[in-house]
């Protein structure tokens, strides 16, 4: 028997076969959340064959939703696991917050734009995302009070690895922040491993700047 198939999950499959899987992400958890995630909810007011396209997008104040491909690449790079508390810096849409909030127990996500940070709360409340915790301020430093963090996300560019996220990284822990100059990144990964710290940089990438103590000065 043939049902007609929602064609925004149809779009959403198309992009993950052809903007994922084709450049090799395989990782199968990962890519089930990308088909599943409402991309065009993020990005209202879109026609959808814009929303899935292949590259980041203009949201409100200035800020972007990343590139479909770039959020499940570091999605991957996180290697989240379901009993995980992971803490995300830089909610904007909270598309990322989407996915994650997906993968691991519960998600705690600074962003410094009270507005955004609305939208997104108000959305994923809507889309019934109740594993997330939300608070406005300069996510540079944390969330100490939650602290220590199995995963941590930074989805801003940093001009270091800021040092109040690796203090707040649980052994076992990893974090990934895309670390360089104001307009081109290195995605670095971060693994307190035995109580060392091991570092490694990945994939170029281009995110608006991290803005704060340990990030930019505004
Ligand atoms: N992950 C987002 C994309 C984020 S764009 C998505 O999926 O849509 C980067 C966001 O980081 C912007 O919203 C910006 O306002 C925010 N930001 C920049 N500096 C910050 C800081 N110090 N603390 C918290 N958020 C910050």
């Amino acid at each position: 028997m043939h049902t007609t198939e929602d064609p925004l999950l149809a779009a959403r499959r198309r992009m993950v076969e052809r903007q994922m899987r084709a450049r090799g992400l395989d990782d199968e958890r990962v890519l089930a959340v990308m088909e599943q995630v409402p991309r065009e909810r993020f990005v209202p007011g879109m026609p959808p064959e814009e929303a899935f396209s292949d590259r980041a997008l203009s949201i409100d104040l200035g800020q972007t939703i990343s590139q479909p491909f770039m959020v499940a690449a570091m999605t991957i790079e996180l290697d989240v696991r379901p009993h995980h508390r992971v803490l995300e810096i830089g909610t904007g849409s909270g598309y990322q917050t989407a996915v994650l909030s997906r993968l691991a127990a519960e998600v705690w996500t600074v962003e410094r734009l009270a507005a955004l940070q609305e939208q997104a709360r108000r959305l994923l409340e809507d889309l019934g995302r109740l594993n997330v915790h939300y608070r406005v301020g300069d996510g540079s430093l944390g969330w100490p009070e939650e602290a220590p963090f199995d995963r941590i996300m930074v989805t801003a560019g940093a001009p270091q690895v800021p040092p109040p996220l690796i203090e707040q990284l649980a052994e076992g822990g990893r974090l990934v922040v895309p670390v360089g100059g104001e307009s081109d990144q290195l995605l670095t990964v971060v693994d307190r491993l035995e109580g060392k710290l091991h570092e490694r940089r990945g994939l170029a990438c281009r995110f608006v700047r991290l803005i704060g103590q340990a990030g930019w000065p505004g």
